[in-house]
């Protein structure tokens, strides 16, 4: 059975139609107003952007849905986890500042910010899932509590997963840092011949596992926790993984957790996903690259695996951007994010989320 998804386009097809008021039509077409009942909390998950980046969802988008829940008797208020790494979202007073400074302040946004796991990540809840690689994964409280949920994703590209949508945003993003953990076991090594000793992971390493010495730098394995910021910070392409071992368990991994997000409120979510701005990288390095495609519109769902298999195809179906980071794979048709980094499978997210039950990768693209 196929899974209903709904498009907005970005163009505009008709005056006095904007982007705003598709927000508002999707989340009625969608009949996202069943998600919650009367005095709900209604929890709206965001990423709220490191500092340095500005592709994340733009706020303005984020208050129509908050209005929505609100007018029909929700309470919403946005909530993100704190990170695994450093950075300005490792902690509660950090990260609701990092989101203030965004624009996700209550004049913008209608609704408060909650983070989701307490001060420093330590609100998580044991949540029992029994599946292949954990029985048991932690999300975090706020999350875990909330009965009902709207899970508002910019789509981009990550620098292992190759594609972040709706189900990395339940997976990582719902996870407590304990749980990030359990997710990111992979860990990276140097290519010795590429490095150039420039130094530039050193900082990005949250936990001081990197040292440079002659020009070489050297990962201490037992401090690494698998974070993937020095991969991405380095210009060089000198910091590897085992593509074939590590990734596909680590996408594995990753969906189990989604799982666990959702579970006991599986019929009480609803997803958007904003191809707008399509990244290279995730939202949580301090930059936001060119993008690689031209902007597309926003799709809503109540299947996290038929938003993302419909975000896909319509980012893939789409020519690439000439001048930006996407060096092969620019035709239509092309895996754009395969174009970008080629080891990366995109396409094994979906797989494994609808194996375990998470949802349908066929869908129906019903354009409002
Ligand atoms: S950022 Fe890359 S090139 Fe620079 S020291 Fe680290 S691994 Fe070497
Ligand atoms: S070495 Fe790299 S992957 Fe390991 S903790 Fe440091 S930044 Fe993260």
């Amino acid at each position: 059975m196929s899974s209903k998804v709904y498009f907005a386009d970005i163009h505009l097809k008709n005056i006095g139609e904007n982007l705003r008021s598709k927000v508002k039509k999707l989340f009625l077409e969608a009949g996202f107003s069943e998600c919650f009942v009367n005095n709900d909390p209604v929890a709206l998950k965001i990423h709220f952007g490191e500092s340095g980046s500005d592709a994340f969802v733009n706020p303005v988008y984020v208050r129509e849905i908050v209005d929505m829940v609100r007018d029909r008797g929700g309470k919403p208020f946005l909530t993100d986890s704190n990170t695994l790494y450093l950075g300005s979202r490792g902690n509660a007073i950090d990260h609701i500042r990092t989101a203030i400074e965004h624009g996700f302040n209550y004049s913008v946004v209608n609704a408060p910010v909650i983070i989701a796991d307490g001060l420093r990540g330590e609100d998580s809840i044991i949540v029992h899932i029994g599946k292949k690689h954990f029985s048991k994964v932690k999300i975090s409280g706020v999350i875990a509590k909330s009965p009902s949920m709207f899970v508002i994703s910019h789509a981009k590209g990550h620098e292992v997963a190759g594609f972040g949508g709706a189900l990395k945003n339940l997976a990582m993003g719902c996870a407590s840092p304990m749980g990030k953990r359990d997710q990111h076991s992979v860990k990276p090594y140097v290519l010795k011949e590429k490095c150039i000793g420039c130094g530039n992971c050193v900082s990005a390493c949250p936990k001081s596992a990197i040292t440079v010495e002659s020009s070489q730098m050297n990962i201490d394995k037992t401090e690494c926790i698998g974070c993937f910021e020095c991969m991405t910070i380095c210009r060089e392409k000198a910091i590897d993984v085992d593509w074939e071992s590590g990734i596909p368990d680590f996408t594995e991994r990753m969906i189990e957790y989604a799982y666990g997000a959702v579970s006991g409120k599986e019929n009480n979510i609803g997803y958007f996903n904003f191809l707008i701005r399509i990244t290279p990288d995730c939202d949580c390095v301090p930059w936001s690259d060119a993008p690689i495609v031209p902007d597309i519109g926003v799709l809503a769902s109540r299947d996290p695996v038929a938003i993302d298999a419909a975000s896909l195809d319509l980012i893939n179906a789409q020519t690439g951007l000439n001048g930006s980071r996407l060096i092969k794979n620019l035709e239509p048709g092309g895996d754009k994010f395969k174009g970008i980094r080629e080891l990366t499978d995109s396409w094994r997210q979906i797989q494994y989320a609808e194996e375990i039950g998470l949802g349908s990768s066929n869908y129906e693209l019903i354009t409002i």
